[in-house]
């Protein structure tokens, strides 16, 4: 299996390019409009085809290279149902498989960082967006969000996969590529708590500003803007 995470050091963002192999098909989740090259350059060097591009969410930090990628490559954009973006090719409810030949992955809808997270399990690692960070969790404060229903996504869906699997997110600030289901039901210091209530109240005092991009990344994100339209 071909396998790359991509960092996109503006955002804290990761992205992933999976396939079963070179020469074969390929799908990217959560790719930042910015790096759309150097994406396209991994495609290239391994004769990858790209099929389907998936957003995990709409992104409020960065613009998504979702809408690029397809324009560039004619790939099928998918994200969740719950999604306000107005360009998806493809919606899946919870509980769909998304498959790229012999690759699948099980769509899961874990709302709570906002109303349309999805995560998406596959094999041995779950792409968990914002839903579960490696030593955090996504703020619940916008688009949505809801610290009860991002308790739910937690503890009822996201920590019941099996505890060696490998958690790979949206976003790391502090040099951590992937951690365990395990590992994070252990050491991630916003799990360790008894009920939703309790979780409500430790997100609820967070008090985080806003992220900058966030005025013009959730409309450019739910109008899947190119990249004509952001160098105007
Ligand atoms: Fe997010």
């Amino acid at each position: 299996m071909i396998f790359k995470q991509l960092f996109d050091n503006k955002s804290s963002t990761y992205t992933y390019i999976i396939s079963s192999g070179e020469g074969r098909e390929a799908l990217v989740i959560d790719p930042v409009i910015e790096n759309i090259k150097s994406y396209l350059n991994v495609l290239k060097e391994l004769k990858l085809k790209l099929v389907k591009v998936i957003d995990t969410h709409i992104h409020a930090d960065h613009i998504s290279g979702l809408n690029e990628l397809n324009k560039q490559t004619n790939c099928s954009r998918v994200m969740g149902s719950h999604s306000s973006s107005e360009v998806i090719d493809i919606r899946v409810k919870d509980n769909e498989k998304i498959k790229i030949e012999n690759i699948e992955l099980v769509s899961m809808y874990t709302p709570g960082h906002t109303d349309c997270s999805y995560s998406f399990f596959m094999k041995d690692r779950v792409f968990t967006g914002d839903a579960l960070l490696i030593n955090g969790t996504g703020r619940t404060d916008f688009q949505n969000g809801s610290s009860y229903d991002a308790y739910n996504s937690l503890f009822k869906k996201i920590l019941k996969l099996p505890e060696k699997t490998l958690v790979f997110p949206a976003h790391d600030y502090n040099g951590k590529k992937y951690s365990t289901i395990e590992n994070e039901i252990i050491n991630n210091p916003r799990l360790q708590v008894s009920s939703a209530d309790e979780y409500a109240e430790i997100m609820k005092n967070l008090k985080l500003s806003h992220p900058a991009m966030m005025d013009v990344a959730v409309p450019a994100n739910k109008k899947g803007l190119t990249l004509k339209d952001i160098v105007k």
